[in-house]
């Protein structure tokens, strides 16, 4: 958990330390603590993990104590009589209660008997199963919070398709909804929202019981028992909720696939079974339909369990979920000690972020709220949702930011999160702007950092989330706080950096030359770079047959990207033009030939980046090399239709039409801007070795230029307007952002951290806060001179131009 880059400041370490002795690390002291995260989590040594509120770590205590357990004790299928079955049996029993014990607070045997345990697949099953089993008739209602989990929200499904009503509403609006006796009403609810850590506990079903006495709810827990015990014995039965769902893999990390649904048993009568029956679920049937009984034990007050566990329950997961929770008490003393650790934490992670400033004195951090103001909000949960923001108080995009976090060793979580809710009240987005995002293709997967129309175009899609557990200690805070520190507070020093450096004047003695030309016959893989002196023909969607082809993850349909998988760069496409053939080579594999000239496959459509596009296949030897290599069933494609996506820019370009590239026809970028990362490099290092950290194939530009006679200033691309490349006019239409793809070496196919962080501390618009490095270009033919059969040659002299001069 320690972390190089991010030295712990001691002094607010010590004064944390001080303040929370009687809350902060179960009283093992700092170190004793420290000593024991990193015996029970050897998986964190390396990493800063901050995102408990998707899944919590498991300890290696857990997995010692089951292997030993299942190995020695015989436990078998609980459906038996066997002593073995009978054992097993009474092992699951025992853990229904400590279920309700350790984590709903009911020490008190009577108390639990008034509650039962349903073992499920997770949080999302619970749920599902209320909303399938809840006896919706014409004029019942569903309500929720419009800052739901979409777990939480999908219940509405089965209410819609039953007759009732819907209705997403706030929550103070939620208890001021009219009354209703007629027919049954559920109100759900999250006891903490799942993206801002804002709790309404058990105190705000009370408020509802009391104003809606006859309604049932249903008590989203998943996020709140991560962390906190949900005390059912500290409010009267009756004004508890009904319906309870969680996930244990939330609290103990191991097992996964297991959660519960606790109910209320004088609520029983509610949860009417499916038409579903089978194996563990029935005292008796007859071959032929339709005689079939329930078992007669669970006829009510008996275990109301029995009549939704179908089949055979997952023992095992249960007898680890027993060890977990002893692991779980052993290492934490009790869940309520993991709260006090975890608020202590939160409380100084809070105070940390919003003391940071830019130079101007504006905020760097905004936290995310999901529910406003209301008086049922209790201490909110160890998690916290962000946005980062520029000196000008402009969103930076979260994907940017998680990037950022991913090679800087941090897992944190980024996007929507599963709450279109937060997203939505955040960013002021209404029902009808999420439909025209999703049809301007926009899905809660995707990487777009930013949404709306052209004309406002800078409405973020999504929030960053970092969130604490049993095991965060005070460093993964500090290492937090110094990474937002490092890499997004703007100084007056960075802000000179990213001003425009003084222009070249353009002179017609060539200034610089074409040093490299590369094309990426397929997308994504290595690219093909030409000899000296050797020209190669341009189109106005790029250079002749560059990103032409393209590789289909075949179960998915998704295109594959070096992102995902950074082996791709060792595939080495050649667009033979003599041969008229597309020869492809990679390590250890024989070289795959194909036609150049286009073979009829099927054609089929594909999606690129929320484009959809013509495609052919070219055939299984092909798809079978692919897959091979990247291990991963793939098919190659080619594009079949010519250009049919456009690349938009905010200059008055018009679209500019390109094939599979991402954003433009032509990407550039130049020698001496390279050099200066390099230095950046060396510089942050304090090493000063001989060979340059990064190569300028990583970049993967179809342009390098190189200054021929006197020398160019780094970064002198960024304020060119037109070039000339021998015959060859080009227009250059933006500045390049980068993501991590930059991270991938095109030799050997591994991810590095450089040159991501460098940039991203040296070369961040201060606008939206984008890495940028190099211009993408489009090629101006009414400038050009090059004739009918226009090319570029690797050495061709460079000139630049502005616009007016030439025009
Ligand atoms: C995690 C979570 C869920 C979904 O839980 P699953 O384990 O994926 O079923 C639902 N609601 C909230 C508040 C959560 O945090």
């Amino acid at each position: 958990m320690q972390h190089p880059d991010h030295l712990p400041h001691d002094a607010k370490r010590q004064a944390f330390l001080r303040e929370t002795s009687n809350e902060y690390a179960y009283g093992l002291g700092d170190t004793g603590f420290q000593q024991q995260c990193s015996t029970e989590y050897p998986s964190l040594a390396s990493t800063t993990y901050l995102d408990y509120a998707a899944s919590a770590p498991s300890p290696l205590s857990t997995f010692h104590r089951l292997s030993e357990t299942i190995a020695t004790t015989l436990y078998s299928n609980p459906h038996s009589r066997s002593s073995s079955s009978v054992a097993t049996s009474l092992e699951i029993e025992r853990c229904r209660g400590r279920v309700l014990e350790d984590l709903f607070g009911l020490d008190d045997a009577q108390k639990r008997a008034q509650w039962d345990v349903i073992f499920t697949a997770g949080a999302t099953a619970s749920m599902k199963l209320v909303g399938d089993a809840f006896p919706w008739q014409e004029g019942s209602k569903y309500c929720y919070p419009k800052q739901s989990h979409t777990s939480l929200v999908g219940v509405r499904g089965c209410a819609l398709t039953r007759g009732a009503v819907v209705a997403a509403m706030d929550i103070d609006e939620m208890l001021e909804s009219p009354q209703d006796h007629s027919s049954p009403t559920l109100f759900a609810y999250p006891a903490q929202c799942n993206a801002t850590g804002q709790r309404l506990g058990l105190g705000y079903g009370v408020a509802l019981k009391r104003r809606h006495s006859e309604a049932c709810i249903l008590l989203d827990a998943a996020a709140y028992l991560a962390t906190a015990v949900l005390d059912l014995g500290s409010v009267p039965l009756d004004l508890a909720p009904d319906f309870i769902a969680c996930s244990f893999y939330k609290i103990v990390g191991y097992p996964t696939g297991l959660g519960c649904l606790v109910v209320k048993r004088s609520s029983a009568s509610f949860l009417q079974r499916s038409g579903y029956f089978g194996g563990g679920t029935i005292d008796a049937i007859s071959v032929s339909p339709p005689f079939w009984s329930q078992p007669r034990r669970s006829l009510i007050p008996g275990p109301l369990h029995e009549r939704f566990e179908d089949g055979t329950l997952p023992f095992l997961n249960i007898i680890a979920l027993g060890q977990a929770l002893d692991t779980h008490r052993r290492l934490y003393k009790s869940h309520r000690h993991v709260s006090r650790h975890v608020s202590a934490l939160l409380r100084f992670a809070t105070r940390e972020l919003s003391l940071i400033r830019h130079a101007n004195g504006r905020p760097v951090v905004q936290q995310h709220r999901a529910f406003g103001v209301s008086k049922y909000l209790e201490e909110p949960g160890p998690t916290i949702g962000f946005s980062v923001l520029s000196p000008s108080s402009e969103f930076i995009g979260h994907v940017h930011l998680e990037q950022l976090a991913t090679v800087n060793g941090f897992q944190i979580r980024a996007g929507g999160l599963c709450n279109t809710g937060v997203l939505a009240s955040a960013f002021n987005i209404s029902d009808q702007d999420l439909m025209d995002e999703y049809n301007r293709g926009r899905s809660c997967w995707d990487d777009e950092e930013f949404g709306g129309s052209e004309k406002q175009s800078n409405r973020p899609l999504g929030i960053a989330r970092i969130s604490f557990g049993a095991s965060s200690t005070i460093d993964d805070v500090l290492q937090w706080v110094s990474f937002i520190r490092r890499y997004f507070v703007v100084s007056e020093t960075v802000v000179a950096l990213s001003k425009p450096l003084p222009t070249p004047r353009p002179s017609e003695s060539a200034a610089a030359s074409l040093q490299t030309l590369t094309l990426y016959p397929i997308k994504s893989c290595g690219g093909q770079s030409l000899p000296r002196n050797s020209s190669w023909q341009i189109i106005p969607t790029g250079l002749l047959h560059d990103r032409e082809w393209m590789l289909v993850d075949t179960s998915s349909g998704k295109t594959l990207s070096q992102k995902q998988y950074p082996r791709m760069a060792l595939i080495r496409p050649w667009v033979d033009l003599d041969r008229r053939k597309l020869v492809v080579s990679a390590p250890g594999m024989t070289d795959l030939v194909l036609p150049l000239d286009r073979s009829d496959g099927d054609t089929i459509s594909a999606n690129v980046c929320s484009d959809i596009v013509a495609v052919t296949s070219l055939g299984g030897a092909a798809d079978k090399w692919f897959s091979t290599f990247l291990d991963i069933q793939c098919t190659l494609r080619r594009l079949s239709g010519g250009a049919s996506r456009h690349a938009h820019f905010d200059r008055a370009t018009g679209s500019v039409p390109i094939l599979l590239s991402n954003e433009s026809p032509f990407l550039l970028i130049s020698r001496p801007s390279v050099d200066q990362v390099n230095e950046w490099i060396r510089e942050g290092s304090g090493n000063s070795g001989v060979e340059d950290p990064v190569h300028p194939a990583c970049f993967r530009a179809n342009f390098l230029l190189a200054p021929s006679m006197s020398p160019l200033v780094p970064f002198f691309e960024d304020t060119v307007d037109l070039l000339r490349i021998g015959t060859e006019t080009f227009q250059v239409l933006a500045r390049c952002r980068r993501c991590l793809m930059v991270c991938v070496n095109q030799k050997t196919g591994c991810k590095t951290k450089e040159p991501f962080s460098c940039l991203a501390r040296k070369r961040k618009n201060a606008r939206g806060g984008k890495i940028e490095f190099g211009v993408h270009l489009m090629w101006r033919e009414d400038l050009s001179q090059g004739g009918c059969k226009p090319t570029v040659c690797v050495g061709d002299p460079v000139t630049f131009a502005s616009l007016r001069e030439a025009t």
